[in-house]
């Protein structure tokens, strides 16, 4: 016999006893409302027979539901480790198998395993896998293979159903389960008597990745000098497991240049890598295409700057800029997001000076194209007619989407310009809010404007062009100071940027430049 001496009954589930999953509630962050609710398993692990005599029923099953990399597996790892008991866990992929009666067979095994050495954590991770939506039987296919994979998960699900129902036979296991698709779930496992619980793990805010970079930027050499907050600020949407990796790509980077401990710039260079990609060699722009390219990014990186500094606009001012080829990109202009109130609520005057300086989509709006008229005159190149298109269209979404300036009156057909067109690639400057948009909403290329809204578009825009021009002009010694250490070390920080505004003020001669 082919099988013989293979068990296949026998779960893949590893027990680590003692509770030697090692992971405690402290190495979890930015969860704490989730953490706040899975305390009460931890005390009811750690002395059962106390809640039994007080006829305290602990719940019958913990789902824990969420997008992927944000700590379920870890706040699970994190109740065996301090209640000190063993865990066991299991793929819900892992059940699944062609072979008849394998699924049922390791569910059970596992769960018997778990009574054995109880108080203990049974935790099923990708629960879908096994216990997606039954087809019934009107939905059979005529591909047998297919049927007998469907039969064998059903088989599966059921004997978990089994264990769960009678779950009160085997007091002190406690069992949680994770999934991303808690839509795709078959009901029957969500009724209650099954599932009691049903823990939302969401994705971690600004405080919570802050939090989470602590975490794991303690595990490593990290510099002093490293300021975490700003890369908690700026990085948006990266999940607990995504900032984990950007601290151990830092280490990589680090070591590789030889650093003693992670710097800022190692950090950075993480973060490009993470999103952009590694630094591409053997293009090359020539001296004069990065003099092009350097003066439009420090024109809308200055602008913003200077709008905040004079005019105290809430615009995000630029981090970095580096005008080293990555990925797909030429150059990368990192902006200092602000707190997200101050996306929800941004009006007529933010919005704005935001054509004057922001960047959608990674494109530069008019401070790049004042920025070339300012040093190459009327000589200005394509990649800034772009950006004026995309200003073009911000300021029409201003007069007509949002109607920000009354009583202006829009005639005509309101314009279907909701497209589906989602962002592509990655982007470290605004996401959420207001930003989705931008990106849910295409330019109205085609779209026959309104007489009206076409004049006051061109008005707009032609203010804040000449606006943003006298701006860079009275700046044009900081403006070409910044241009120059951009080209000189490829890359330049906010903070260089705030130090050169401090030492060339408003109409500085240009002679005094060194
Ligand atoms: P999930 O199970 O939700 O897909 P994991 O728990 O497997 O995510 O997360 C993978 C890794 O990412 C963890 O081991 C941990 O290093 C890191 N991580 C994810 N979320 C957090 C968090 N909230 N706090 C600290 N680290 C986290």
């Amino acid at each position: 016999d082919l099988w013989q001496g293979i068990d296949f009954s026998r779960s893949k589930a590893e027990a680590r006893v003692d509770g030697s999953t090692g992971v405690m509630f402290g190495d979890v962050a930015g969860i704490d409302e989730a953490v706040e609710e899975l305390q009460e398993l931890v005390r009811y692990l750690k002395n059962p027979e106390l809640f039994d005599k007080m006829g305290i029923k602990p719940p019958h099953g913990v789902l824990l539901e969420g997008p992927p990399g944000c700590g379920k597996t870890l706040v699970a790892k994190a109740i065996a480790g301090e209640a000190g008991v063993p865990f066991y866990q299991m793929a819900g992929s892992e059940f699944v198998e062609v072979l008849v009666g394998v699924g049922s067979a390791r569910v059970r095994d596992l769960f018997k395993r778990a009574k054995v050495n109880k108080p203990s954590v049974v935790f099923i991770d990708e629960i879908d896998a096994l216990a997606t939506k039954r087809q019934g039987i009107f939905k059979e296919s005529t591909d047998h293979l297919y049927n007998a994979a469907t039969q064998e998960r059903e088989t599966t699900l059921n004997q978990l159903l089994i264990e769960l129902d009678g779950f009160d036979t085997g007091k002190g296991v406690i069992f949680l389960a994770a999934t991303n698709r808690k839509d795709l779930l078959d009901p029957a496992l969500l009724r209650p008597g099954r599932f009691d619980r049903k823990i939302r793990i969401r994705p971690p805010g600004a405080k919570g990745r802050h939090d989470i970079l602590k975490i794991h930027a303690s595990k490593v050499k990290m510099s002093e000098s490293v300021d975490l907050s700003s890369y908690a600020q700026n990085l948006p949407g990266w999940s607990g497991a995504r900032l984990a990796q950007l601290v151990q790509e830092a280490a990589l980077v680090a070591v590789r240049k030889r650093h003693n401990s992670i710097l800022q710039s190692d950090l950075d260079d993480a973060v490009d890598r993470l999103t952009v990609g590694p630094k591409r060699v053997g293009i090359d722009l020539g001296y004069q295409g990065q003099c092009r390219r350097a003066t439009t990014e420090v024109g809308v990186a200055l602008t913003s700057h200077l709008l905040r500094r004079y005019e105290h606009a809430i615009v995000e001012c630029c981090d970095r800029i580096s005008i080293v080829p990555r990925g797909q990109t030429l150059s990368q202009l990192v902006f200092h997001r602000l707190d997200d109130e101050s996306y929800m609520f941004e009006r007529r005057p933010q919005l704005l000076h935001r054509l004057q300086a922001s960047l959608v989509d990674e494109q530069i709006l008019l401070g790049g194209r004042a920025a070339e008229e300012v040093i190459y005159g009327r000589d200005t190149s394509k990649a800034s007619v772009d950006y004026l298109a995309d200003a073009s269209w911000l300021a029409r979404k201003i007069l007509t989407i949002w109607n920000l300036e009354n009583p202006m009156v829009i005639h005509g057909e309101p314009p279907p310009w909701k497209k589906s067109v989602k962002f592509v690639g990655p982007r470290l400057d605004f996401e959420g809010s207001l930003y989705d948009d931008y990106n849910l909403i295409e330019p109205p290329l085609n779209f026959k404007m309104d007489d009206q809204v076409a004049q006051r578009t061109e008005e707009l825009i032609g203010d804040m062009y000449r606006k943003t021009v006298s701006l860079l002009k009275r700046h044009h010694a900081a403006l070409l100071k910044t241009i120059k250490v951009l080209l000189d070390q490829e890359e330049i920080s906010g903070e260089e940027i705030e130090f050169i505004l401090n030492k060339y003020p408003p109409q500085t001669p240009l002679y005094l430049l060194e």
